[in-house]
């Protein structure tokens, strides 16, 4: 099972940190390793799942949009039906039931377009710890619900002035943060990025979207589905449904944004278009210029609006386990129409780049084949966003 010990997925992963982290994450890696095996924890774990956040979420067949693509079946699972709106609840739950158990009495986390910070200011809040996001201030001029949702919550949201006021200002500073403060404090990690145990933690506390998954297909559908499709951020939805599949006969595929295009430069699409490179710690296809500068990003959608990508997912792609594919802002905006009006539901930006993946390939895969999407979260965080484009005022 991967990763190995010292956190790699063959070539990708480890842990490129300064010095001052090792304790840190060895720790954590420890803790972690002892928690995940004790029942209580397990226990408790399921329990906030089931009453609290709402899982199992529904394995739904897509009627409508079946017959209008006129091509394979397509299932949705439904993790925009999770309390806060998103599957980002079932890592920061888990985060802060391990924090807990570790006696860390403050959360820290990152966010870009807040969706991470809000599911961390809920978890925190939901059990008393003192919870404080890094968000960059270009995000916090762009992302003004989210903003006031946290400190609703009772989160300190605190701006980021460095770099370019973005996501990846905002882990640095978040980075920081936690070596001066790691006795008291949990670095709430909102994907599968950063270093080892990182991508492993989030991969492992997402993996419930695919053990449901896995059931509910053979329950409704009579056999494990031909493909399983997911957008790809940093890769948490996506590796929480692909993972519990790793060893069966079905196949993954990522789909990351591609922005104005992949030949125009803006976009947010390193399994396409990167290199590999080191990024937050970790090692993985990053978006870099010829002299390793970080390029900056471009999509419709904030959350999948990084340059880097997880490392498991440069494992898969390297060692072809799963293939990537990318769809541009004109092609998901369709398909957010379309899921909204063929099936009622309005999907974030983010999933809708995979339902545009699937409005492209559905008929070509042919009516007997089984297509299981990962619907990550609803587009009422989007409402201003796809207002402005649309030119519609609110
Ligand atoms: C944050 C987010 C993503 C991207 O993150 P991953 O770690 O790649 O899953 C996707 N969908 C939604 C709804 C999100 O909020």
């Amino acid at each position: 099972m991967l990763p190995n010990k010292d956190g790699y997925f063959d070539e990708f992963g480890g842990k490129f940190i300064p010095e001052t982290l090792f304790f840190a994450l060895s720790e954590l890696e420890k803790r972690y390793a002892k928690i995940k095996k004790s029942k209580k924890f397990k226990n408790q774990l399921d329990y906030y799942l089931t009453h609290y956040v709402g899982r199992p979420t529904p394995l739904y067949y897509a009627q409508r949009l079946t017959e209008r693509l006129q091509g394979a079946k397509i299932f949705l699972k439904r993790e925009d039906l999770c309390h806060t709106g998103a599957h980002k609840i079932n890592n920061a739950l888990g985060q802060i039931l391990l924090a807990n158990e570790m006696g860390k009495k403050r959360i820290i986390a990152e966010t870009g377009a807040g969706q991470h910070g809000v599911a961390v200011a809920t978890a925190a809040g939901l059990f008393g710890l003192k919870c404080e996001v890094y968000m960059g201030s270009e995000d916090i001029r762009r992302q003004k619900l989210n903003v006031f949702r946290m400190k609703l919550l009772g989160a300190k949201v605190i701006p980021v002035e460095s770099g370019t006021k973005t996501l990846k200002d905002a882990i640095n500073e978040a980075i920081r943060d936690w070596v001066t403060n790691v006795e008291t404090t949990h670095y709430l990690l909102g994907s599968t990025v950063g270093p080892h145990p990182y991508p492993m933690i989030v991969r492992d506390f997402q993996s419930v979207i695919g053990k449901e998954t896995k059931k509910q297909a053979i329950k409704h559908i009579g056999k494990l589905p031909d493909y399983l499709v997911a957008c790809v951020g940093g890769g948490s939805n996506a590796l929480g449904l692909f993972y519990p599949f790793y060893n069966e006969k079905v196949k993954f595929i990522g789909v990351e944004a591609a922005g104005e295009g992949i030949k125009s430069g803006k976009h947010a699409a390193p399994l396409c278009a990167g290199k590999i490179g080191i990024l937050h710690g970790t090692k993985s296809f990053v978006l870099q210029d010829e002299n390793g500068q970080i390029s900056s990003t471009h999509s419709v959608s904030a959350g999948l609006d990084y340059p880097g990508v997880g490392p498991e997912h440069s494992f898969y792609k390297k060692s072809k386990r799963a293939e990537y594919a990318a769809v541009n802002d004109k092609e998901v905006l369709k398909a957010f129409c379309l899921l909204s009006k063929t099936e009622g539901i309005i999907p974030a930006l983010e999933s809708a780049h995979a339902v545009a993946y699937i409005v492209k390939m559905a008929k070509k895969w042919g009516k007997n084949k089984n297509v299981i999407m990962c619907l990550s979260g609803r587009g009422d965080k989007d409402m201003e966003e796809i207002a402005n484009i649309f030119g519609a005022s609110l």
